[in-house]
């Protein structure tokens, strides 16, 4: 089944064409890099890193251009670093290194591109000009300004009308904004801020901004997709629209959004058992605390368990469930690879790297193939997993028997890779990242092979009571001992 995904612009499941199969573009909003994520932050990078894994399964690993821009110019950055008496520099870089760290231990691959605003200074005022030129915004009082009245569709990707919000409008207007929805492309910068020079004086770029010059800058327009969570819809993402569209003079086409991005994407809100996460009721989360506290593909689970467009809730509940799934997933690639020696394993994987026979590989691509339904791949993995199950219930095991085994399990594996979930090897799994736990384990396992080279049987076996007891079981082979904990 060829790829669909949901549209927020035009509110429906489409096929997804992209413009060069060659040459796929994907921009997601990245992180404002002033403090740790919450793990709310952390819902789009793995919703559109597991995309991502599927775009490039599909186009070919080196087709498919993923930028996630650093916003690293921001009013809360400055406030930081003055309250902490810092250079803008040391809170920015702080933060986005273990933004960083936290993804790589969700498992979520660095993008191709990640774009820092400080770096696009000159495109950003460079677009600023064009948009000017054009007649879609105007200098005041340092600032400059789009005039939201200029661009004849803006409204339509959120479905608001312009006449509607100005009715409405209860934001605080400025005396020097002609239309209160008019938002700003540049502001004036106080004497401590970050400033760089324009043509209407010393400041620094809007938000909205920032996302339109860098994707024209490092992905080129049109991009196929345009990802986020759902709060950046309005303003954040009609505003790139808006620019976008008008920095190269078509205000007035109705289809001009087309030249901007083909398809947007927009993840659900996570709560907090069942509450809106704020400083306030206390409630944040902090990702860079979660992944200290549980393993980071427990984490990333979780986040996948529900439709990426479904609100998703985080609770204790969700956190066992998600744990168990895995335990019971890699109990099956465990008691699979006992079976088989360590050459069956490894030629199973690399046959599943290349071919992964149809009926498994169908069972995860068809659902992520419909707009990215995770759950329903999840549910293939389960599908795949009782699959081997059943085979590993079949005795006398013939060589071919063994062989569907190996390739059943390595199937597995290799579609779970598409999740970026049961990479690790089913030892390091149960063992978690218990390192203390792996070196006593090892340490034992060196004494006992000891003992029994020296044929000390009792001190052998006081030594496998004691393994057994950190729920460690060993198993003697013709290579020596291995081990594995129970399950
Ligand atoms: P921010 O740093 O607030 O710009 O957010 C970074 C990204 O996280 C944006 O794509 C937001 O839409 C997304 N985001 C923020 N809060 C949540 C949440 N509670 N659930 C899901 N996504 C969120
Ligand atoms: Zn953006």
């Amino acid at each position: 089944m060829p790829l669909h995904i949901h549209d927020t612009l035009r509110r429906e499941k489409r096929l997804f064409e992209p413009r060069d199969p060659n040459r796929v573009t994907l921009y997601v909003c990245g992180p404002t890099v002033y403090d740790y994520a919450h793990i709310g932050n952390a819902r789009p990078p793995v919703v559109f890193d597991v995309l991502v894994r599927l775009l490039r399964r599909t186009y070919g690993v080196d087709k498919v251009i993923y930028a996630r821009n650093v916003t690293d110019v921001d009013d809360k950055i400055n406030q930081k670093a003055a309250r902490e008496g810092v250079p803008i520099g040391e809170v920015t870089a702080r933060y986005e290194a273990a933004y960083l760290s936290d993804m790589g231990l969700l498992n979520v691959s660095p993008p191709d591109l990640a774009p820092h605003v400080t770096d696009y200074i000159p495109a950003i005022v460079d677009q600023i000009q064009a948009i000017v030129d054009a007649g879609c915004a105007y200098a005041a009082e340092g600032h400059v300004l789009f005039d939201v009245s200029s661009y004849k569709s803006y409204g339509a990707l959120s479905g608001r009308n312009l006449d509607d919000m100005i009715a409405g409008a209860r934001v605080e207007v400025a005396p020097y904004k002609k239309n209160p929805h008019d938002f700003v492309l540049w502001k004036p910068s106080k004497t401590d801020e970050p400033s760089w020079p324009s043509p209407w004086g010393e400041g620094r770029p809007g938000w909205h901004i920032e996302c339109s010059a860098m994707i024209e800058q490092t992905l080129g327009l049109p991009i196929d997709i345009h990802g986020g969570g759902i709060d950046l819809v309005f303003p954040h993402h009609e505003n790139e629209i808006a620019q976008g569209v008008c920095a190269h003079g078509h205000a007035h086409d109705d289809q001009a959004h087309d030249e901007y991005a083909r398809y947007w994407m927009h993840n659900g809100f996570l709560t907090v058992d069942a509450e809106k996460m704020s400083k306030s009721i206390g409630n944040v989360l902090l990702l860079h605390d979660l992944v200290q506290a549980m393993p980071g593909e427990v984490v990333r689970w979780a986040l996948l368990s529900a439709h990426y467009r479904q609100p998703l809730d985080w609770n204790q509940g969700l956190l066992d469930q998600s744990k168990k799934s895995l335990d019971r997933l890699y109990g099956v690639v465990r008691d699979a690879v006992a079976l088989l020696s360590p050459e069956q394993w490894a030629n199973a994987q690399i046959q599943a790297k290349t071919f992964v026979p149809p009926v498994y590989a169908s069972d995860v691509e068809d659902p992520l193939e419909d707009d990215l339904n995770t759950p329903g791949a999840i549910a293939g993995l389960f599908a795949i997993a009782s699959a081997v199950r059943t085979q590993m219930m079949d005795v006398p095991r013939t060589p071919d028997h063994l062989k569907g085994i190996a390739l059943g399990a390595a199937s597995l594996v290799e579609m779970a890779d598409l999740l970026g979930v049961l990479q690790e090897t089913p030892e390091d799994w149960f063992l978690g990242a218990d390192v203390e736990l792996r070196a006593e384990v090892e340490a034992l396992l060196d004494k006992r092979t000891t003992a029994r080279a020296a044929k000390d049987w009792p001190e052998a076996d006081r030594i496998r009571d004691r393994l057994n007891a950190l729920n460690v079981v060993v198993m003697d082979g013709p290579e020596g001992a291995t081990w594995r904990m129970m399950g």
